[in-house]
């Protein structure tokens, strides 16, 4: 035994996977499913996906699109992705040579960092930041530098970004709308964050995949589209979240033909390509009118004021998100040691399940006191969180 048990930690192991776990968010959909809670863990929606779209992937598929796309994309999708840009932000892509689509944002980031980063390169993060950065800097062996976003409000300090980058800096990941903090990121501060990109030659990696979750008047403006960075930014998106079809896993990257040429050869070697079917429902989603998106932020700010209000009954203390579906909460009002502990409690007494907040932190200590809840889920689900969480000062 002993013998197997040192073999599988000297040998078998690749050292590029020694130093991160299995995703905390998704361990928590399956602990949910275990002991029947309601999930507020992971950041999928509960209800369904718009019915044009789901009725032009079957279509797709009894059309006989069912073998593969071009490796980086259908040219449906690919064209229908460059229009909605041209529409919403006024940027021209050329889809035959900036656009590659892939399965999920998900590995459109890890195959734009493979694609720019050598081991030994320094990136910049935001923290507490979406827990996939850290394997993704893992797996092409960045070293990351952390920035603070600081309570309540979320803001960094542009001196401890500015010590962040140096020379060896290959690129700055930025999430805005940002999971889990609900922060948008305002033109001023993308403004700096450019100012320096250019300043020390580095790239700004963006993944938008919130970009029309969006409240109080917010708005998102893309890296891309600010004064010197459409070519140095590489804008990663996808299809899950504004179009509530997290499963499909089609996704996309957008970036000038140089780099564009090399995400597309890690993204061919690693995956081939997103589902074709999908893609071509894909194309359909992404003409949908305005009237969509505006529809999308109105209901989610329903959502929005539905978790809150059920939040402050249940005595957290909430950071008022304004963007993507997530709400950061500090729990140290409950007396628990930590945040682990905390979820636990919740998922086995009180049956929510919700994300602890050291898995958005470098460091377990950062997120010690705190927890996330996501908000994509139907009023009715909500609702019944609501009712459970009011059981929690009865069972501490
Ligand atoms: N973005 C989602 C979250 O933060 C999870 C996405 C995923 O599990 N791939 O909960």
């Amino acid at each position: 035994m002993g013998s197997i048990l040192s073999a599988r930690n000297t040998r078998f192991h690749s050292r590029r996977t020694a130093n991160f776990t299995e995703s905390v968010i998704r361990e928590m959909t399956r602990q949910a499913l275990r002991h029947g809670a309601t999930n507020l863990a992971q950041g999928f929606p509960d209800f369904a996906a718009p019915d044009a779209v789901k009725q032009a992937a079957v279509e797709a598929i009894r059309a006989d699109i069912n073998q593969y796309a071009i490796t980086w994309g259908s040219q449906a999708l690919r064209c229908a992705i460059a229009a909605k840009y041209q529409r919403h932000y006024g940027l021209e892509l050329d889809p035959e040579g900036e656009i590659t689509v892939c399965c999920g944002a998900t590995e459109g980031m890890i195959a734009s960092m493979l694609a720019v980063v050598d081991p030994g390169d320094e990136i910049v993060l935001f923290e507490p930041f979406y827990e996939n950065y850290g394997p993704d800097a893992q797996l092409c062996g960045a070293i990351p530098r952390y920035v603070t976003l600081r309570q309540p409000d979320w803001s960094f300090d542009p001196d401890q970004l500015r010590r962040a980058f140096s020379p060896r800096t290959k690129a700055i990941i930025l999430n805005s709308p940002n999971n889990p903090t609900g922060k948008v990121f305002s033109r001023a501060e993308l403004e700096f964050i450019a100012g320096l990109c250019q300043e020390f030659d580095a790239l700004a990696i963006t993944d938008e995949i919130y970009e029309h979750i969006l409240y109080d008047g917010a708005a998102h403006c893309p890296m891309i589209t600010i004064d010197g960075m459409r070519e140095r930014t590489i804008l990663v998106n996808s299809m899950s979240k504004t179009y509530a079809v997290t499963g499909w896993r089609v996704g996309w990257v957008l970036a000038g033909p140089e780099l564009t040429e090399s995400i597309r050869k890690v993204h061919d070697f690693l995956t081939v390509g997103a589902a074709a079917p999908l893609q071509q429902a894909g194309a359909l989603a992404l003409s949908l009118p305005d009237s969509y998106y505006e529809g999308l932020a109105a209901d989610y700010s329903g959502r929005r004021a539905a978790i809150l209000t059920a939040l402050a009954k249940a005595g957290f203390r909430s950071f008022h998100p304004r963007g993507a579906y997530y709400v950061m909460t500090d729990i140290s009002g409950f007396g628990f040691d930590d945040d682990i502990s905390f979820a636990r409690f919740l998922i086995e007494k009180i049956g929510v399940a919700a994300v602890p907040g050291s898995s958005f932190y470098a460091t377990p200590e950062g997120g010690r006191q705190q927890i996330r809840f996501c908000f994509c889920k139907k009023h009715e689900t909500l609702d019944l969180a609501g009712q459970q969480l009011m059981n929690i000062s009865s069972q501490l």
